[in-house]
C-alpha cells in the first residue's frame, strides 16, 4: 500500500523491497455509531428523525451533541445553549438534555453485538469500538462484507446508524471510518484493504493530514509549514523525519499510515488507579444537609465503580468549592483526603468517611456550586481478601451486602437501594429539564406499543 522514500526502518524496507507481507498480518475495524446521543434518542422518539435536534451537557449547559441538520446550519460543537435560542426557534431545533443512563446501555447494546463478529474488541469509547479482524479470513474473504454485516445487524437490533472503516492499521481504520462517514458513495464502509491502488491513492491525495488520529491543531500547523498537507504527503515523509521534528509517537503515527500497525488492541481495559465522582449542582447550595446528601450520593457511585473492577481504595478525599465565575461573591474551595483504617469497597464504611471529611471543611455562609470525591490507593481486593482478621467493611458479610445492593440497583435502576445519608429529595441534582425516560433501564420507562 505504502509507496514512501526510503527510511531508517529495516523491517519496512524488507516489505518494500521483497513485496513479502507477514502471513498473520493484522487487520483492523473501526465502527462507529453516526451522531450517538441523538441516535439514541431517536430510537425511541421517532418523531426526532429528520428533525434538527441536539443534546445538552450536564445542566443543560452547551450541544455535546447534534444531529447532521443541525451540522448544518452551522452549530459547532460545545456552542452554549443560550446563543443557540433564536436559531432554535427560527429552525425548530428540538433540545435534549443528556440521558447517560439511556446511552451507556445502548452503548453496552452495541459492543455486545461487535463481540459476536469478533473475540478480539476493544471499546474505545462509548460509541467507538475497533475489531481486530485478522484470523477470520475463512469467514468474510472480503473483509467489506463483515464491514456491511455489521452495519445492518446494529441498524436492525438497535435502529442505531454506524459507519465501518477497514485498514491495516488503528490509523487507517480510523481514516477510513472517517471517509465512511464524509462520503455517501462508501454506503458506511469504507474497506481499505479491499480498495484498488488507484482509488486508494486518489482518496489520501485528497484529505487533510489534520484528519489523521493523533494529528491535533497544533501539529497540522506545523506539518502544513512543512509542505505536508495531505495524508498522502505524511504518509510518505520518512519517519525518521517524523522522530527527528516530532517525536518518537508521531513517527509511529507514520509506520502506522504506511501499513504497519504499531497499536495493538487494547482488549483489557485496566483498572483505574483513580476513581472520581463529582458534578455541578443544578443551583447554588449553601447547607451542609444537601451537600451531605451530595458527598453521599457520589460516594455510592464511585463506590459502586471500585467493586465493578474488584478493587478497594485505602483512602477518600472529599471536595467542594463555589462557583469561580460569580466574582461577585465571596469565594471558597477546600478540600480533605481521610485514609480509610483498613482497605475497603463498602459503600458504608466509604460514606462515612467522606461526610467526616466533608464536616471538616464546610464552612457556611457559602454559595456551593460543586462537591464530589475521589477514592485513592487503589488496590485489588484479591491482595486484601486473604486477611487473617475480620475487619469492619472487609468482612464476607459487606462484601455479600454490597453484592446484592449492585444487583437491585443494576436490576430496578440507580439508587433504588442507597445509603440513608444519599436522602431523597435531591434538591442539588442536576438541571435536566427536557430528559427523555430511560426506555432501556426501568421498567416504567419502558415503551408501550399498540397493534391494531
Ligand atoms: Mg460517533
Amino acid at each position: 500500500m505504502g509507496s514512501g522514500s526510503g527510511d531508517g526502518s529495516t523491517f519496512y524496507r524488507i516489505i518494500m523491497s521483497t513485496g513479502i507481507i507477514p502471513v498473520s498480518r493484522p487487520l483492523f475495524a473501526l465502527v462507529d455509531v453516526n451522531n450517538f446521543y441523538v441516535s439514541c434518542e431517536r430510537a425511541f422518539n421517532p418523531n426526532l428523525i429528520n428533525r434538527p435536534v441536539v443534546v445538552l451537557s450536564n445542566n443543560d449547559g452547551c450541544a455535546v451533541a447534534r444531529s447532521n441538520e443541525v451540522k448544518a446550519l452551522g452549530v459547532k460543537m460545545g456552542t452554549p445553549w443560550f446563543q443557540l435560542k433564536d436559531l432554535a426557534k427560527q429552525h425548530g431545533i428540538v433540545a435534549l438534555s443528556s440521558n447517560y443512563t439511556l446511552y451507556g446501555d445502548m452503548s453496552n447494546r452495541v459492543m455486545s453485538i461487535l463481540r459476536d463478529f469478533s473475540p478480539h474488541v476493544e471499546v474505545y469509547s462509548i460509541d467507538e469500538c475497533f475489531l481486530g479482524l485478522q484470523g477470520l479470513q475463512s469467514l468474510w474473504p472480503i473483509p467489506t462484507g463483515i464491514g456491511h454485516k455489521i452495519r445492518h445487524r446494529i441498524r436492525q437490533w438497535t435502529t442505531l446508524p454506524v459507519c465501518v472503516g477497514i485498514g491495516a492499521t488503528k490509523t487507517l481504520a480510523k481514516l477510513a471510518n472517517h471517509i465512511a462517514k464524509k462520503q455517501p458513495a462508501f454506503h458506511g464502509v469504507c474497506d481499505f484493504s479491499t480498495m484498488s491502488y488507484e482509488q486508494y491513492e486518489a482518496l489520501l491525495s485528497t484529505i487533510d493530514a489534520g484528519e489523521v488520529w493523533g494529528v491535533g491543531r497544533q501539529l497540522n500547523l506545523h506539518l502544513n509549514a512543512a509542505g505536508i498537507k495531505t495524508v498522502q504527503a505524511l504518509r510518505d515523509t520518512p519517519p525518521a523525519w517524523l522522530r527527528a521534528n516530532f517525536g518518537v509517537v508521531i513517527e509511529r503515527l507514520g509506520y502506522e499510515l504506511r501499513g504497519i500497525s504499531c497499536l495493538a488492541l487494547e482488549e483489557v481495559l485496566a483498572p483505574k488507579k483513580q476513581i472520581i465522582s463529582s458534578r455541578s449542582f443544578g443551583q447554588l447550595i449553601d447547607h451542609l444537609t444537601e451537600l451531605s446528601e451530595s458527598v453521599a450520593s457520589h460516594t455510592s457511585s464511585a463506590a459502586e465503580k471500585l467493586r465493578r473492577q474488584n478493587s478497594v481504595c485505602n483512602a477518600i478525599q472529599v471536595f467542594i468549592r463555589t462557583n469561580p465565575f460569580r466574582e461577585q461573591e465571596k469565594q471558597y474551595s477546600n478540600c480533605m483526603t481521610v485514609p480509610l483504617p483498613n482497605a475497603s469497597s463498602d459503600t458504608r464504611l466509604l460514606v462515612r468517611a467522606a461526610l467526616f471529611g466533608l464536616k471538616r471543611i464546610y464552612r457556611p455562609g457559602y454559595a456551593y456550586k460543586k462537591a464530589g470525591v475521589i477514592l485513592t490507593g487503589i488496590d485489588s481486593a484479591a491482595v486484601h481478601q486473604e486477611s487473617l482478621f475480620t475487619l469492619h467493611g472487609a468482612d464476607d458479610r459487606s462484601a455479600r451486602l454490597m453484592k446484592v445492593l449492585d444487583q437491585l440497583n443494576q436490576r430496578y435502576g440507580r439508587e433504588t437501594v442507597s445509603v440513608f445519608s444519599v436522602g431523597s429529595n435531591k434538591s442539588w441534582s442536576m438541571q435536566r429539564e427536557s430528559m427523555s425516560p430511560c426506555y432501556t433501564t426501568k421498567w416504567q420507562d419502558v415503551p408501550i406499543a399498540y397493534a391494531h
